[in-house]
């Protein structure tokens, strides 16, 4: 399959055309060059997938999990010969650069390879003589058919926080990517198929809200996971938990970072950079505000101000290009508002990324990192996620009227503390209500064999992806209380 053939979905093993009429254009954020067409797949091709993925369940879930995995083993193997080509794909529909691309697919790739643990991560427990000659076993079992509904910034990754432990556990499973970006899964599908997996143990339903709204309302999909943006996690949280499902929702973020005095200049300001303008802004562990405390503002807002004006803006397919565009028009036209918003709320503009001229870029989305200063804590800027390359920058005294701040916010994704001081660093890590937090890291991104953590309104649930959490969510808990006499 190239690049300009129709968005297929794959059920039970089968590529298949969607019969809807309503498709939508899939655009290269770089160029405007519309790549593809991709189809809003109606409830009866939901059903379908559903159907299949039921069948498949009997078989698979008695298939041991010692040869469950062999098949993630041969993913992980295509995963690696073909990542080339995926972080293409990737770049191509996301604007994302091609290495940044690369690091996506490493981190799906993890997955794949913690996932290869699951006969020792789903064993259960047991205790001999609970009372005189009666012995109990918690034993773990798969859920059911399982769902994930993704986002467009990480078209490759995020699905693998959830499909590896899935399928591993012996669920079966249904993708629906994001309709901004649904080439990589195309692909990435492609090689799911030549891991020679059952028909019906993994499938791919492309489209948008109805075809969320009939995951969400099937009564044999027993689990969701979710991420996106804050009020569709919200909603769709609801809504499954109304159709009594078990649901994971990873919503938005507003990510703060705390410069001390005592933090190292240079390495602070390019991780800073780093996070506030890597992918383009466009990663829900992207630093958006930054608090400089005390004297670390007589060097910080210089040091980060040169780096942003400096970074290489361009098409993420070449190879100097240090940041790409952002996802749609649309996007860019809402970032530039939001930046005139800040602005008509005194913030002070140090650096306007808006407007630029990027050689060869006339058509695509555009619009360079930006600094913005003496940020209203209060104001819009300062707490609504911008998801694009904008870094507000807020001037306070101590460290204890950073955390206040950070901990008064909506959002609890992640927040990072750049400092030399062991005293300072535990302070932080105690007290921050935060479910990601780095120390002298800009995007503190759990690896696979930890969870993906989150509070607040950046997430709605218990369990999240990734690890431990994903085995537990991906498995129902038996107990069992025996006798034999
Ligand atoms: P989005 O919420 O617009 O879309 C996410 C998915 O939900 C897509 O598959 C889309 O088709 C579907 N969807 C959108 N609106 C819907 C509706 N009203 N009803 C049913 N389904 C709907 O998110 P996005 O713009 O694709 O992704 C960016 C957002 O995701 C940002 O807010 C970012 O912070 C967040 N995100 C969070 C994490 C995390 O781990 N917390 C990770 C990545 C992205």
């Amino acid at each position: 399959m190239n690049q300009q053939s129709p968005i297929l979905n794959y059920i039970d093993n089968t590529w298949q055309e969607s019969l809807t009429e309503n498709l939508l254009d899939v655009t290269n954020p770089a160029t405007g060059e519309v790549l593809s067409r991709v189809p809003l797949s109606p409830s009866r091709e939901v059903g379908q997938a559903v159907t299949c993925a039921s069948n498949a369940l009997a078989e698979w879930r008695r298939t041991p999990p010692v040869e469950r995995i062999q098949y993630l083993f041969k993913l992980k193997n295509l995963l690696e010969e073909n990542i080339d080509d995926i972080s293409e794909t990737i770049t191509m529909e996301s604007g994302k650069t091609v290495a940044e691309a690369k690091g996506e697919m490493r981190r799906a790739i993890e997955n794949v390879e913690v996932a290869c643990g699951i006969p020792t991560l789903m064993q259960g427990t047991n205790l001999e003589d609970i009372a005189s000659g009666i012995d109990e076993f918690m034993i773990r079992q798969p859920v059911g058919v399982c769902a994930v509904i993704a986002p467009f910034n990480f078209p490759g990754m995020i699905t693998f926080w959830f499909l590896p432990y899935a399928i591993a556990c012996g669920n079966t499973f249904i993708v629906k990517p994001s309709e901004k970006v649904p080439l990589t899964m195309q692909k990435i599908f492609q090689l799911l198929e030549q891991t020679g997996l059952p028909n019906g143990v993994v499938n791919l339903i492309n489209g948008g809200r109805e075809t969320v709204d009939a995951i969400l309302e099937h009564p044999e999909i027993r689990a969701i996971s979710f991420v996106g943006s804050t009020p569709t996690a919200k909603a769709i949280y609801a809504k499954a938990a109304a159709h009594g499902k078990r649901v994971q929702c990873q919503g938005g973020a507003k990510n703060p970072l705390i410069v001390l005095p005592d933090a190292d200049p240079e390495f602070t300001t390019n991780a800073t950079a780093e996070s506030a303008f890597g992918c383009a802004g466009q990663r829900c562990l992207a630093a958006s505000l930054a608090f400089a405390v005390g004297n670390a503002q007589q060097w910080f807002p210089k040091a980060i101000s040169e780096i942003a004006t400096n970074r290489v803006v361009g098409n993420g397919l070449d190879e100097e290009v240090e940041m790409g565009p952002v996802i749609t028009n649309d996007s860019r036209k809402r970032i530039e508002g939001l930046i005139q918003n800040g602005i008509d709320e005194g913030a002070r503009v140090i650096v306007d990324g808006r407007y630029p001229n990027i050689s060869g870029g006339e058509h695509g989305n555009f619009i360079r990192p930006t600094v913005l200063g003496d940020l209203n804590p209060e104001g819009e800027i300062a707490n609504t996620e911008i998801f694009g390359p904008v870094l507000g920058l807020i001037h306070v005294e101590t460290i204890d009227d950073a955390i206040q701040l950070i901990n008064s916010g909506q959002y609890g994704n992640m927040a990072c503390l750049f400092t030399s001081s062991g005293a300072s660093a535990r302070k932080f890590r105690y007290e921050a209500q935060i479910g990601n937090v780095g120390i002298n890291i800009g995007v503190a991104a759990p690896m696979a064999f930890f969870p993906f953590s989150g509070w607040k309104d950046s997430f709605f649930g218990d369990l999240h992806g990734q690890s431990w959490d994903a085995v537990d969510f991906f498995t129902q808990k038996k107990v069992v209380v025996e006798r034999w006499n």
